[in-house]
């Protein structure tokens, strides 16, 4: 079984770009990737400086390769289990078998966008059926836009939203919105369509509207709807991470967990982080954590170095 300075589970942008420091810094760091990052279905990837419009999957083939030229390892693999190896180091178990055994562990594992139960949604993730707007937002600007409203926070989304067009519709069921929240829609010019949602119509691959209960198609060229964000947070609370309220680990500024040795970044902690600061989030815990080793180095040379 190799030991490693630092197993990395996960290689998304945060997993990448923590490999890359550290392996710039000369650690033996393996990366465990099952090969499923969140935006995988869009086709464009928006906002990360430079490299704005590039297919998702290129910025991470970049990444790949940039890693394995400082010496890091990238597995392709699901781990199942993270334990601690009883001397301060962990062991990390993955489905086909293999255990790698490492210093540190750092968990960017991502999460999982939970989507209502449409008939003809899911099939239309990250085409016309879209979340964030300032992912793809300027994509559909000026078209004919919805959101899927009825959930917290949904009638303040679409005011974010409105900043993309002029024509936009909230869904919501009756009786779901406040006297303010309504005031609010109307004030700027934002539709409300209230009645219960039977299906999105798709004609020729292509989104034409919403249909309702009683038939009526509201057409629409895309939606913007809120998903559940749900952490990828399994391996975390099994080493006995500490979570908040709502079960999202929790972590200081450099993503260390309350367990000793046990770092996280990117979504499976933060669900507002976009590509770019997943992976600034990766390169902070990185340095945090090759300090960490460097502190654990010196104790070890100190002790040796005893006359
Ligand atoms: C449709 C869509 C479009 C988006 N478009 C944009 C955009 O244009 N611009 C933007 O900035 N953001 C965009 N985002 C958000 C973006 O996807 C996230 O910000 C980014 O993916 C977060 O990176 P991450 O490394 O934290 O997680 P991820 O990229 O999700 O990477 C996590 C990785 O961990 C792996 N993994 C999970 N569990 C295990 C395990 N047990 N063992 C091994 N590996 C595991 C997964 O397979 C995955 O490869 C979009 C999101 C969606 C859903």
């Amino acid at each position: 079984m190799s030991q490693y300075d630092v197993a990395i589970i996960g290689g998304g942008a945060a997993g990448l770009s923590a490999a890359l420091v550290l392996s710039r810094a000369r650690r033996k760091i393996v990366v465990i990737d099952a090969g499923h990052p969140r935006n995988a279905s869009a086709a464009h990837m928006h906002g990360y400086l430079s490299r704005d419009g590039l297919p998702p999957g290129e910025l991470l083939r970049y990444g790949r390769d940039e890693v394995r030229h400082y010496g890091g390892e990238i597995l392709d693999g699901t781990v199942t289990d993270l334990a601690s190896d009883g001397r301060g180091g962990f062991e990390a178990g993955l489905a086909d078998g293999r255990r790698i055994s490492a210093r540190r562990l750092l968990v960017t594992t991502g999460l999982r966008d939970d989507l209502p139960d449409l008939p003809g949604l899911r099939e239309r993730w990250a085409r016309d059926v879209l979340h964030c707007p300032y992912c793809h937002g300027h994509e559909v600007r000026d078209r004919r836009l919805g959101v899927i409203g009825g959930t917290a926070g949904s009638a303040g989304y679409a005011q974010i939203v409105r900043q993309w067009t002029h024509d936009l519709i909230y869904f919501t069921a009756p009786d779901t919105l406040t006297a303010v929240e309504r005031s609010e829609l109307a004030a700027r010019g934002i539709g409300i369509v209230e009645g219960g949602i039977d299906r999105l119509v798709i004609d020729d691959d292509q989104l034409r509207g919403v249909q309702l209960h009683d038939g009526c198609v509201v057409p629409r060229d895309a939606l913007f709807v809120p998903p559940r964000f749900v952490p990828n947070n399994r391996l975390l609370t099994g080493l006995g991470c500490g979570v908040d309220a709502a079960g999202w680990a929790t972590t200081d500024a450099t993503g260390r967990t309350s367990v000793a040795g046990v770092w996280a970044a990117g979504n499976v902690i933060d669900p507002r982080a976009q590509v770019i600061t997943a992976a600034g989030a990766g390169s902070a815990a990185a340095i945090a954590l090759n300090a960490d080793l460097v502190d654990e180095d010196v104790r070890v040379a100190v002790r040796l170095h005893q006359p």
